[in-house]
């Protein structure tokens, strides 16, 4: 790995608090105890489509007002449609609504890293948000849009099948939750959904804003790897 790379790894690995001893069988031991909450009201189950078929339906989507809001394209999600993994965020942004992909804007990037930090690649896990047009001004979606969109947002579950869904943020962990508790209250717990396992955590604008939560959504991204049964990477200078 280039040393600047490593560097840079090393930096966040600090941030997010990461230790990554993985010989050490103590490790192990700290590995919290999640204990599932059933969440009831999930959306109904009916015919799994295929990704390729999701996005077909959606077309050039005009059932909520936000297609005559400025969006440049649908962003309708990415990565693995077998993922283990899937990350779920808001909306897209400005470099979002331009490439057409989620989570390529300084967010994006962090999150990037958070799910390289896990031994994952971006292309092996799913990432998708609950809205698939940009809203003006990046403000939040309006009820109305998240009711005619999200629909798409769990068929595209229903398809993937992930063990764990990582929600990015209250408001994707609201509107996946159907509850309107803070994140500050959500997250830290693990919850049963949908057939997967949901863990809520802070969104990665909000990390950018506040790295001293880092370690906190590293924290419930652990959780995330014990669901999956898999262990943090050692660090990169444990490797280079
Ligand atoms: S936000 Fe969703 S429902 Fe609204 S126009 Fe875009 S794809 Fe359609």
């Amino acid at each position: 790995m280039d040393p600047r790379q490593v560097a840079e790894h090393l930096r966040l690995y600090q941030e997010l608090g990461v230790t990554g001893i993985s010989r050490d069988a103590r490790w192990r031991s700290r590995e919290v105890a999640i204990e599932p909450e059933e969440v009831t009201g999930t959306p109904a189950a009916g015919t799994i489509l295929s990704l390729q078929e999701i996005r077909e339906d959606i077309g050039d989507c005009t059932r909520c007002k936000l297609h005559t809001l400025g969006r440049k394209q649908i962003v309708f999600g990415v990565g693995n449609p077998n993922a283990d993994l899937m990350f779920v965020g808001e909306a897209p942004g400005a470099d979002e609504d331009v490439q057409g992909i989620p989570f390529v804007g300084r967010a994006g990037q962090l999150l990037t890293k958070m799910i390289e930090a896990m031994g994952f690649g971006r292309d092996e896990v799913y990432i998708a948000n609950v809205i698939k047009c940009r809203p003006p001004e990046n403000r939040n979606p309006d009820p109305d849009e998240v009711e005619r969109c999200e629909p798409f947002l769990f068929k595209q579950i229903d398809s993937i099948q992930p063990k764990v869904i990582v929600a990015l943020g209250a408001f994707a962990a609201k509107a996946l939750l159907k509850t309107q508790d803070p994140i500050s209250r959500l997250r830290g717990r693990v919850y049963d959904y949908h057939g997967a396992q949901l863990i809520p955590t802070f969104h990665p604008s909000f990390l950018l804003r506040s790295p001293n939560q880092k370690k906190y959504a590293w924290d419930d991204l652990k959780k995330a790897l014990a669901l999956l049964d898999r262990q943090p990477p050692r660090q990169p200078s444990e490797s280079a």
